[in-house]
This record gives C-alpha cells, sequence and structure tokens, in this order.
C-alpha cells in the first residue's frame, strides 16, 4: 500500500543531513547485492547483522554513515554507487503483517529540503521503491529483479 501524496516532488539539493545523522539517523539496512557491490570496490568491515538478522551500515562519528565524506556520499563520489535504500529514499518500506507499507521516511518529512521540489516521486522512486519489494520478496535482493517482470508482479494500491 502506498501512502503519501500523489503529486508530492522530490529533488535532491544534496545537503547530506540524512547521511551526516542530523535526521536522527539509523543505521542504514543493507541487501545482499548492496555488500557485494561494497566488497567488489575493496571495502571490508562497513557492515554487520543486527539482533533481526538484518544487514547494517556501520556508523562512524557522531551517527553519520561511514561512507558520508564532506558533506557528500563517497560511495557516489569514488564508484556512482548508492546502496539500494539511499537510492528510494526519501520513500521507505516498512512490512506489515499482510502488505508492504511505502510512505515517505518520517525523518525526512520535515527536515529533507529536497521534498516538495522535482519531479513527482510517483514517477521516479516509487517505481524503483517497488521493484525492490518484489525483488525482496521473490528473491531476497532488491536488484535481483528486471523493472517489467517486477511491476507485472506487484499489487499496487494507494491508501
Ligand atoms: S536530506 Fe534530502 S535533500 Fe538533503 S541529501 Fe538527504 S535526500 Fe538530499
Ligand atoms: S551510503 Fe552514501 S548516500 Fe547512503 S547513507 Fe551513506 S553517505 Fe549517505
Amino acid at each position: 500500500m502506498v501512502q503519501f501524496d500523489r503529486k508530492l516532488r522530490f529533488r535532491c539539493s544534496r545537503c547530506g543531513r540524512c547521511c551526516s545523522g542530523a535526521l536522527g539517523r539509523v543505521a542504514l539496512e543493507l541487501y545482499p547485492s548492496d555488500i557485494e557491490a561494497l566488497k567488489n570496490y575493496g571495502y571490508e568491515d562497513f557492515y554487520y547483522t543486527d539482533d533481526k538478522g538484518r544487514l547494517r551500515m556501520m556508523n562512524g562519528e557522531h551517527g553519520s554513515c561511514i561512507f558520508y565524506r564532506g558533506h557528500l556520499c563517497g560511495l557516489m563520489l569514488d564508484h556512482g554507487f548508492f546502496p539500494w535504500n539511499c537510492q528510494v529514499y526519501p520513500l521507505r518500506c516498512v512490512e506489515m503483517k499482510d502488505f508492504f507499507l511505502i510512505e515517505i521516511n518520517p525523518h525526512a518529512v520535515d527536515s529533507c529540503p529536497g521534498i516538495g521540489k522535482g519531479w513527482q516521486i510517483k514517477d521516479t522512486l516509487l517505481p524503483e521503491l517497488v521493484r525492490g519489494i518484489v525483488s525482496i520478496k521473490v528473491m531476497k535482493d532488491p536488484r535481483a529483479l528486471p523493472m517489467d517482470i517486477a511491476l507485472s508482479l506487484a499489487n499496487v494500491y494507494w491508501g
């Protein structure tokens, strides 16, 4: 189920607040393809498994992401790569009992200066997030299914 204003727009201003801990950041959830990509870039010791078995990015100083560098993402700077959850921010997916809830990350609602600008989220980030959710359900990895297959499997409705 999708729950946000259909007309809502977003364009990242690259302020870095979501990566710096300024928005009350919790450790970023990673997926196997994220881990594999980062290992292929030569990184080690950047993640851990939490008590629910989820893969998490380590935080650095002051709660910022360990790849946050000079107000920018070090992974994007060095490799042109975002972990999947960074790619779909400020959307997030919450797994409920019988469905997945797609919403704006509450940390971003009043604090992300990119919200309200740019292209409509339903046309840009939402398809990617839906693809990821279907892929996670089917293959445990948000980058695993091609977009057209994932969207044809998705049962999306607005709440
Ligand atoms: S807080 Fe919003 S505008 Fe700033 S870097 Fe994060 S996503 Fe972009
Ligand atoms: S990986 Fe990059 S975009 Fe994602 S939280 Fe870390 S610094 Fe920010």
